[in-house]
């Protein structure tokens, strides 16, 4: 059995939530330059832009956006992994002094009602999973409005099928045009019931951005529904061009014989999330 001391989840969660916010993923960096090269006049510019803002930001160690986010975090416990404390209460604290240390803006409220600011970003929005062996893995996954604010669910129908799939993560994308600012990373759920399939579409967008489904029906679904996104011509940050998504994740799960819920979630081309093993 390994233990793990509060103290150290607290201060991989600050380290992480400062990294998330100021330096950007390789894989998103390489993204970006392969779409830029696939584009011409004002949406290369865009990216173009888009590349420099995020390298600078890295380069300075300052925030890449200035809205840095609710702060997501997924956490998986293996079974030979003892936690001396509370997890919840060492995650909260590692969100809130990264925020309050690296300066990053402080974005949660206390009631959706009253709307007071915590002060201090927390609390984080935490999920944890059951895993097997001594391993414990947090990734952070700070969700900024502007994505979030897009994202949707719909309890459709079986016989809506494939097309009535496609054509609510269609008809999303093109009601958010610039404001989730594109390039996006698109995150799809099907399946499970409401909360699942937001849960998993969320999911989605963990996943590396080459990385493809290995189910034969979601792979197809993920290339048509990257094709079709790309032709809407919503483009970076909603001026126009070839590239509206840089990716899209399909993550499935069984459900009722007379459901088919669907999730989209959907994220900015700054796709923050960073993650530690310990
Ligand atoms: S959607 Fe992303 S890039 Fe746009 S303002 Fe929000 S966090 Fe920043």
């Amino acid at each position: 059995m390994k233990t793990i001391k509060p103290e150290i989840i607290t201060e991989n969660v600050k380290r992480l939530c400062i990294e998330a916010a100021n330096n950007i993923n390789c894989e998103i960096v390489n993204a970006l330059k392969k779409a830029m090269n696939n584009e011409v006049g004002l949406s290369k510019e865009i990216l173009s832009q888009i590349i420099e803002n995020d390298l600078l930001a890295d380069k300075e160690n300052i925030p890449m956006c200035q809205d840095t986010g609710i702060m997501v975090v997924f956490v998986e416990i293996g079974n030979e992994v003892f936690i001396d404390g509370d997890i919840y209460e060492a995650i909260n604290k590692g969100i809130s002094l990264g925020y309050t240390e690296g300066y990053l803006r402080k974005s949660v409220v206390k009631s959706p009602l009253n709307r007071i600011n915590t002060k201090d970003n927390t609390p984080g929005i935490i999920h944890i999973k059951h895993t097997m062996g001594d391993k414990l893995k947090i990734t952070v996954c700070p969700k900024g409005a502007g994505s979030e604010n897009m994202s949707k669910v719909k309890m459709l129908t079986p016989a809506d099928g494939i097309n009535g799939i496609k054509k609510f993560i269609l008809d999303s994308i093109k009601e958010a045009g610039g404001r989730p600012c594109p390039p996006l990373i698109v995150g799809v759920g099907i399946g499970g019931d409401l909360e699942k399939c937001a849960l998993l579409a969320k999911e989605s967008l963990l996943r590396d951005i080459d990385d493809e489904s290995a189910d034969p029906d979601c792979l197809k679904l993920e290339r048509e529904l990257f094709d079709e996104i790309n032709k809407l011509n919503v483009g970076p940050m909603g001026l126009g061009g070839k590239t509206t998504a840089l990716a899209v994740k399909v993550n499935i799960y069984p459900c009722h014989i007379a459901s088919l819920p669907v999730a989209i979630n959907i994220q900015c081309h700054a796709s923050r999330h960073k993650v530690v093993e310990l």
